[in-house]
Parts: structure tokens; C-alpha cells; sequence
């Protein structure tokens, strides 16, 4: 259910070529023209700011204020944030799944950092619970379709029934309307991204690939992470598809080492709000 096959701009990026050169294609419709794109309520966004634990946030007050979150920018394709910010986004795909999940959702919960998890369909409808776990836990969510084909050998329709069961889903199942998308095996081509921005989602791709779903070692996926990650950085790792233990023993020690490197962990909705703006405003 991993990515087994990448496309060339992948490839070329999971073999270290600077980001900055893959730069995001088209950014489109950047500001308040996507103000209608946030779903997410207000009161799961005030759950983010870990209020208790070891650490304490000074700033924080004691009743939280209705604080409205702002608009998420709709992006055409991007796989990667801000060049210029200390920061990155770790994203998991494929699920959410039984164990796996849970045990990313812990770590996380540890160093109070969010992610991004972009669910398949039909794990969501089977692991309810989970998905709403993942989104109580602050966490943003995005649409990976409903069960992981490749989208370029479907037809049009197909291709747009598949983006739009998972989303449907989703929002039944956690009351979220997913924003972003991301395409199976980092798969896709104009018809794929006309459709996904036709429904009002942003496609995510990534720009650091540690191969985690092959399972090449804990090591191997710590170095390649940490070997990559730049400013903007958006992270690929699987919390679904398999056996997912490596990426999970592995995480820690990225997280801590990120962090000790001083970057900020941001959602890929809060990337987004980050990009600069946008170069290129008209969609070809
Ligand atoms: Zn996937």
C-alpha cells in the first residue's frame, strides 16, 4: 500500500537534490479568496496548545479565547513550505491503522508537536476512532484517497470519486473537511491536480523520502531524514500500509534532533499560511 513508485521529480528529490530547485509549482488563490477552505472547528484548534505537563507556557491563558484560525491558503502543488522559516512538517500516509497509529500519536504527544496525516478512506470508515483520535489530538488531516490506487491509470471519474469517497468519509467520520490531498505513490498528472483543485484541496507532495515503507532500518530512516531536512521541509513517513515499527522507533530521535537543530514542527495547513506569496498566479 507504500509508495513503490515515485515520479521523476520525486525521485530526483529523494536522492538529495536542493529543494529550493523544486520549487512549488504553481501557487494559486493564496489569501482571502480561500476563506470558505477552513473546516476545522474552533474548539478542536484550541486542544493544540498543550495547557498541561512538564511544561509550562507562559503565555497561555486559563480560559481559552476563541482565537479563529486563519485561512488556509489554497495551493495548487507545492512539496515543500518556506525556504526561509526554521521549519518542517512531518506528514504520515496510508492510514490510520491499529497500533501504529496510536504509537505515532504518543511520540508526538510527547514533545507537543503536530503533523499531518493523510488518511485512505477506507481506513477511516474502518478505524473510526483513530481518525478521530489523530484529529482531537490537534493534528491536521488530508485526503489520500479512498484505497490507494494509482491515479493516473483511472479514468477522470474514477480518479475524482476516489479523492471525493475518502473525503466524505472523513468529514462523516471526524467533521473535518480535508484541504489538502496527497496522491497515491506521489502519482499524478494535470487532469489529477485540475481535479483536486476543483474540489477545493491543495496537493502535498514531500521533499524528504527515507523510504520508510520498505523498512531499509531504523538507522537508515533516522539518517536519511536528518541527512535532508531543510528549511520547509516536508517529511514523508507512513503510519499505515504494513509494519510500520521501524518508523515508529525511528521517530524519536529525528524529533529530538530537529528539534536540538532548532527547527519549528508546523502543520501543513500552517506551512501553507507561511508560504511566501505566491510567484506565479495564473493556472496554465
Ligand atoms: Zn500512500
Amino acid at each position: 500500500m507504500a509508495a513503490r513508485k515515485l515520479s521523476t521529480i520525486l525521485e530526483l528529490l529523494a536522492s538529495g537534490i536542493a529543494a529550493a530547485t523544486i520549487l512549488a509549482l504553481l501557487v494559486i488563490g493564496l489569501g482571502s479568496s480561500a476563506l470558505g477552505l477552513i473546516q476545522r472547528p474552533t474548539a478542536r484548534h484550541q486542544t493544540g496548545t498543550p495547557s498541561s505537563g512538564a511544561t509550562a507556557t507562559p503565555t497561555a491563558s486559563p480560559t481559552p479565547s476563541p482565537t479563529p484560525t486563519p485561512p488556509t491558503p489554497l495551493v495548487y502543488l507545492t512539496a515543500h513550505g518556506n525556504p526561509h522559516l526554521h521549519e518542517i512538517a512531518l506528514t504520515f500516509d496510508d492510514g490510520p491503522a491499529q497500533g501504529y497509529t496510536e504509537a505515532v500519536l504518543g511520540v508526538l504527544k510527547q514533545f507537543h508537536i503536530h503533523a499531518t496525516f493523510f488518511m485512505l478512506g477506507i481506513w477511516v470508515q474502518t478505524y473510526p476512532n483513530l481518525a478521530r483520535e489523530v484529529v482531537a489530538d490537534g493534528h491536521a488531516i488530508g485526503d489520500h484517497t479512498w484505497n490507494h490506487p494509482d491515479l493516473t491509470r483511472l479514468s477522470p471519474d474514477q480518479a475524482r470519486q476516489q479523492i471525493i469517497d475518502a473525503r466524505n468519509t472523513i468529514q462523516k467520520v471526524t467533521g473535518i473537511t480535508p484541504t489538502l490531498f496527497r496522491p497515491p505513490y506521489g502519482s499524478y498528472n494535470r487532469p489529477i491536480l485540475d481535479i483536486a483543485h476543483s474540489l477545493k484541496l491543495s496537493t502535498i507532495l514531500w521533499n524528504v523520502d527515507p523510504r520508510d515503507w520498505s523498512r531499509p532500518g531504523v538507522g537508515a530512516i533516522t539518517n536519511n531524514i536528518l541527512t535532508f531536512t531543510q528549511n520547509g521541509s516536508i517529511i514523508l513517513m507512513h503510519d499505515g500500509g504494513g509494519d510500520r515499527s521501524q518508523t515508529v522507533a525511528a521517530l524519536t530521535t529525528v524529533i529530538e534532533t530537529l528539534l536540538a537543530r532548532g527547527f519549528t514542527f508546523v502543520t501543513i495547513p500552517e506551512m501553507l499560511r507561511h508560504l511566501p506569496p505566491a510567484p506565479i498566479t495564473q493556472q496554465p
